[in-house]
């Protein structure tokens, strides 16, 4: 009797543990940990991992294997142990840790396929299966799975890739086009709107819609942005004023590129010193934390490069982590030219499909460098040689759902468990990562200059609240206007940088001061202009936008604050001679968009690129002599500790875009906070003062690198509730941790209600305290029968970084 233990699809407490199933006898030779299966569980049927298999058990009547999901483990032997610390760690279920593993389209619906493998033969297959594939290359699962004493030859002939084992997602099978309607010409519609009856009220509404926007949208945005249907749309296209077209949209965006070979360089001095160490570390199967430190436009992606070739000529792996946002085209090129078809992608832009496509690439070991987001830390490889964190400093390394971990932490462990260098690079590091290595915990390794001894770009700091004393009320002070329209003349190319965050278009009206919040979250809510719409950034609710004041009937209701719809629109009215091109969420959301946007700003369509936090890192164009930013200080007053520190690395990131070839640079920063050190010390370049007076900061107030934080939210529909928990949680802490350890609260949360839910927390700081992990294990253990019967919420979030 064979007996497997299984961790369930059902993510609650009670269920956070191996339950025991039998394994079919067909399947004794061959269930392994770290495949999927189908258990029944209650009434229901659910998915499961196998994490082990053993002959003995404590119960009595054991439940049988359902079916199987895999025949070779799709989590190895490293990444089972690893979802134990996750788990741990994180305080999350081990279910939620083993799917943060895989790839999205393991974890829905799919048909189970077997293939023959590319490049074998039906003769090389053992008897028993060369029935199955004599007319054809692909096999349902079902048809083979009740043949007796299959499923080992299978299960060999996998191994041996002879044969493969598809998932065909409705990813796969999806069609891959969307409809889209735009107008046959505007003469057509305006002549067609004569011709409408005037009952016809929803065909006159999207006319009159295509007449204000004649650009081609998709469908199901039409019908919502109306609130219409599609018969209106239907007839019109009958009438002949509108057309239909199909776009396609799942698409890799890199599959049908070829790249460029590009060879190694001759590293400078610096970059050499750099390589050296790590190298060193690859070769002695050495486990280290380097700290690259190097301005930008200082060649770490060169290192990052030739540290990786090393790597590959001892037969090893690699894994370069790169932050979504700068996953562009133009990062791909760099590992693809030098790496080609040894790469992998994962990228959030793919289809489900196509991600599983690149992980599939992984686990069958057809590449050796997985360059991709956060959770690319997982990539299944089995002999990893060098871990990179580019822009290591980026908070999108940390997930913010369960399991809340953060991909540094994830990357030292699989670095110590290979043995191998794990490589963080910043030109702003975090200063958790730079004081760690000041003490010598990460070995610094520091490029101080630019390739080519170029130039920094040369950074004026404008001060707004002057220009408004002197009359300009406009959003460009005077000298970024000059600057703008000399580049203009001279035909270089600027770049505008809006940073949006804290700085949305909220509604307020002129009369009462009235805001419109969102009726279920404690925030204000965004104006979008298509559509005229009010919308809820946290629980998406919608309303359209009122005419007069709900509060005082007053008429003078108005967005306020500057999106780049609006930057765009007044550049239009200064600047008519200028061509922009805008990239934000609302013009990248397209697939590709993003890639083609900037193609056409290399290709030197445009003349200024306007765009938020997504312009803001990687961009390398040459003739890109002047960066504007419009309002630095947006994000220095959010409510969060690291508010300075993240001004600074996104000012200097988006200095670092100008003046990177021949031509040097210029960077204009407006401001209302001229003095404040995070945006001097941008300006001047200097990492260190910025680090040094911030550390003072950190240190007083007793924040990171000099405690360490806990955050645990408590939410709950009725706000004492909330509250109530909260206090006990506070207490118990109290109780269980050292004099040493600082606990704040309970208190409300930045933003105190979401979704109708009241939100409290409690804020541990603390230096070291080895009994917090068991204390809050205890505590998610002491709510938890309350957390799944009532609508009572606990997370505790460690080391966050989201404050709110
Ligand atoms: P960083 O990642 O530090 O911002 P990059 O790696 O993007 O810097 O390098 C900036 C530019 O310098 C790139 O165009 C790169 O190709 C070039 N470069 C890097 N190293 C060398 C070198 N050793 N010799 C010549 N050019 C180099
Ligand atoms: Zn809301």
């Amino acid at each position: 009797m064979k007996i497997a233990k299984v961790i369930v699809d059902v993510a609650s407490n009670q269920t956070d543990r191996p339950f025991d199933y039998l394994i079919p006898a067909l399947w004794t030779e061959t269930a392994r940990r770290g495949m999927r299966v189908i258990v029944p569980f209650g009434p229901r049927k659910v998915q499961g991992f196998i994490v082990d298999v053993t002959d003995t058990t404590d119960v009595g009547k054991l439940k049988e294997i359902e079916s199987f999901l895999d025949v070779t483990p799709v989590i190895n032997e490293e990444l089972l142990k690893m979802s134990y610390w996750l788990a741990d760690q994180t305080l999350c279920f081990r279910i939620s840790a083993l799917q943060a593993m895989l790839p999205a389209a393991m974890k829905s619906k799919y048909e189970k396929v077997i293939t023959l493998a590319d490049c074998s033969e039906l003769n090389d297959l053992p008897d028993n299966l060369r029935p199955f594939f004599k007319d054809q290359r692909i096999v349902k699962w079902k048809e083979i799975e009740q043949v007796k004493g299959i499923i080992t030859d299978v299960q060999r002939a996998v191994s041996l890739h002879l044969l493969e084992i598809i998932y065909v997602t409705k990813a796969h099978t999806k069609k891959k086009t969307i409809r889209t309607i735009e107008p046959v010409s505007t003469e057509k519609l305006t002549q067609g709107m004569q011709g409408l009856s005037k009952h016809a009220k929803k065909q006159i509404q999207v006319v009159e819609y295509f007449i204000e926007n004649p650009n081609a949208i998709p469908l199901a945005q039409l019908v919502n942005t109306l609130n219409t249907t599609d018969a209106p749309v239907k007839a019109l296209i009958e009438k002949g004023l509108l057309k239909e077209t199909s776009e396609e949209v799942y698409r890799d965006p890199f599959q049908n590129r070829t790249f460029k070979k590009t060879e190694r360089l001759d590293l400078t001095e610096q970059q050499q010193r750099a390589l050296n160490p790590i190298n060193e570390t690859v070769e002695n199967n050495k486990h280290e934390v380097f700290l690259v430190y190097g301005v930008t436009g200082s060649g770490k992606t060169e290192v990052y490069l030739q540290a990786i070739e090393a790597v590959l000529e001892q037969g090893k792996e690699a894994i370069v982590l790169v932050p979504e946002i700068s996953l562009t085209p133009m990062m791909v090129e760099r590992f693809k030219g030098r790496f080609g078809d040894q790469v992998a992608v994962l990228h959030s832009a793919l289809s489900a499909g196509e991600k599983y496509d690149e992980w599939r690439k992984i686990l069958r070991k057809e590449v050796k460098v997985v360059v991709g987001a956060r959770s690319a830390i997982f990539a299944p490889f089995e002999n990893i040689g060098i871990i990179i964190i580019d822009e290591e400093h980026e908070s999108s390394y940390k997930q913010e759902e369960n399991p809340r971990y953060h991909a540094r932490d994830a990357a030292i462990y699989r670095g110590e468990y290979h043995r191998c260098p794990v490589i963080l690079g910043s030109a702003t590091p975090a200063l958790e990562s730079f004081a760690r290595a000041q003490k010598g915990v990460y070995k610094l390794l520091s490029l101080t200059k630019r390739i080519q001894a170029r130039e920094m770009p040369k950074v004026e700091i404008i001060d707004m609240r002057e220009e408004l004393h002197s009359g300009n009320r406009s959003m460009f002070s005077t000298r970024l206007f000059d600057q703008l329209k000399d580049r203009l003349e001279r035909g270089e190319q600027s770049v505008l940088f809006l940073n949006r965050r804290g700085f949305s278009t909220f509604v307020i009206c002129r009369d009462c001061g009235f805001v419109i919040e969102c009726p279920h979250c404690d925030i204000s809510l965004t104006y979008h202009k298509r559509g005229h719409q009010l919308k809820c950034h946290y629980c998406s609710y919608e309303q359209s936008m009122p005419t007069v004041c709900p509060e005082c009937s007053g008429e003078h209701i108005r967005f306020f604050g500057t999106g780049t719809q609006k930057v765009e629109e007044e550049l239009a009215k200064v600047l008519p001679e200028a061509k922009v091109i805008r990239m934000d969420v609302d013009t990248t959301r397209k697939k590709g968009a993003h890639e083609k946007l900037l193609t056409a700003f290399g290709q030197k369509k445009a003349d200024i690129l306007l765009g938020t936090q997504m312009i803001a890192k990687g961009l390398d164009f040459p003739d890109v002599t002047l960066v504007g930013v419009l309002a630095a200080d947006a994000m220095l007053h959010i409510p969060d500790f690291r508010a300075s520190e993240k001004t600074f690395q996104l000012l200097t990131q988006v200095s670092g875009r100008a003046g990177r070839h021949k031509l040097p640079g210029e960077v204009v920063i407006q401001t209302y906070t001229p003095e404040h050190y995070s945006v001097t010390a941008a300006a001047q370049h200097d990492f260190d003062r910025f680090y040094e007076q911030e550390m003072l900061l950190r240190k007083r107030v007793q924040y990171p690198p000099y405690y360490y934080i806990t955050l645990i939210t408590v939410s709950h529909p009725e706000v004492t509730k909330a509250a109530g928990v909260t206090d006990k949680i506070a207490e118990f802490l109290r109780s269980q941790l050292s004099s040493q350890a600082i606990i704040l609260g309970p208190v409300t949360s930045a933003i105190a209600r979401v979704k109708d839910r009241y939100r409290y927390q409690c804020m541990i700081k603390y230096k070291s305290e080895p009994n917090l992990l068991e204390a809050l294990h205890a505590i998610m253990e002491r709510y938890k029968q309350e957390i799944s019967r009532s609508e009572l919420q606990v997370s505790i979030d460690l080391n966050p970084y989201m404050m709110m």
